[in-house]
């Protein structure tokens, strides 16, 4: 089975150098360059994540590395060919710009394809395999772990572009979820690594859900010492766009800047309560909402200061809130 997972890593391997070489030498590599120079990546960016290019023809992966049966059975278990009910196989992704995602080790375990233009969906990812979990891995962490032994903190993104833009801009330490929510595995792979998480998810309803789960996700991981940050973005930015518009030092501003948790976590409850805090059924509400949250905290410290805060909302000692708390249970994490 080991020996198995070897040969997996080193077949993904393969094919990212297979799509990297395609960015520079298909006959479209014009076009697909255009495109990342268009989206303001340079020649040495695109090396360092190894960007690259699936061509659109059916058969590329296929052909290039499914001469054996045994090869096509891998292939299709790595989800880099599909077959289709007539027992036809051909390549997962076509005509799309490739972003290998790898492991903390660096080996790669999955892709990310965007479309260039055109009809189908935006981006396209490797559904899980025996190598790839989703909830497991973050784009970019082993590209940042390159640049820097300890990072100077950690920026969560939702996509492949807005890490790629961020480090083209100096800010080398920014990863992606993978589409899915920022899940607590993800979070304790950064706080293994820095101990200040900023989330900067993007300017839009979606960014702002994410945020929020984000947040809950990270409740169990918050020891003392530890920070975590939430960055909102203007209406309709990401990440990508802002960096490019403002530039490194302002985006790092805005980093320097980001709100605490605590202050998103009681600022959300509170715009989030359908009742004012004036009247009691809105006090007792807050104290609703907030509690289960608080008691998730690991730190006894964050707990204590959240517990002030909730009291001065609701108007009471925070001695009189305690009968309320009870001791969390010891954390996993
Ligand atoms: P771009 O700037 O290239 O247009 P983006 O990174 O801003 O793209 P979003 O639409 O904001 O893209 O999506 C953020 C991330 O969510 C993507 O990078 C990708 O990981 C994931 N994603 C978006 N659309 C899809 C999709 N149709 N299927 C799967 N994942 C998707
Ligand atoms: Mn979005
Ligand atoms: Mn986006
Ligand atoms: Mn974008």
């Amino acid at each position: 089975q080991r020996a198995q997972a070897a040969d997996d890593y080193a077949q993904m391997q393969q094919v990212a150098r297979y799509f990297s070489h395609q960015l520079r030498h298909h006959e479209n590599s014009a076009r697909v360059i255009d495109y990342l120079k268009g989206r303001g990546l340079s020649g040495d960016i695109v090396k360092q994540f190894q960007i690259g290019y699936a061509p659109p023809q059916w058969d590329g992966v296929l052909s290039t590395f499914g001469q054996k049966s045994a090869a096509r059975t891998q292939l299709r278990d790595l989800k880099l060919i599909n077959r289709n009910d007539q027992g036809r196989e051909y390549d997962f992704f076509r005509d799309r710009i490739m972003f290998p995602i790898r492991d903390r080790r660096g080996r790669v375990v999955g892709f990310g394809g965007r479309i260039l233009e055109g009809d189908g969906p935006k981006y396209l990812n490797s559904p899980e395999t025996r190598i790839f979990h989703k909830g497991r891995e973050l784009f970019g962490f082993y590209e940042a772990r390159q640049a820097h032994r300890q990072l100077p903190q950690a920026v969560i993104v939702e996509g492949y572009m807005d890490v790629v833009a961020l480090a083209q801009h100096g800010i080398d330490y920014a990863v992606a979820s993978l589409g899915t929510a920022t899940t607590t595995e993800q979070l304790q792979m950064l706080f293994r690594a820095t101990s200040r998480v900023v989330c900067c998810y993007d300017g839009d309803r979606a960014g702002r859900d994410a945020a929020w789960r984000a947040l809950e996700n990270a409740l169990p991981l918050l020891k003392d010492g530890l920070e975590l940050a939430f960055l909102f973005l203007p209406d309709g930015e990401d990440p990508d766009s802002l960096v490019r518009q403002e530039g490194q030092q302002k985006f790092s501003q805005r980093l320097q800047g980001a709100q605490s948790f605590t202050d998103y976590f009681f600022g959300h409850l509170i715009d989030s309560l359908d009742m004012s805090l004036a009247n009691d059924a809105g006090k007792s509400n807050l104290l609703k909402q907030a509690k289960p949250l608080i008691e998730r905290v690991a730190s006894e410290f964050y707990r204590e200061l959240m517990l002030e805060r909730l009291a001065q909302l609701l108007g009471r000692e925070t001695s009189q809130l305690n009968s309320h708390f009870q001791r969390p249970q010891q954390s996993r994490y």
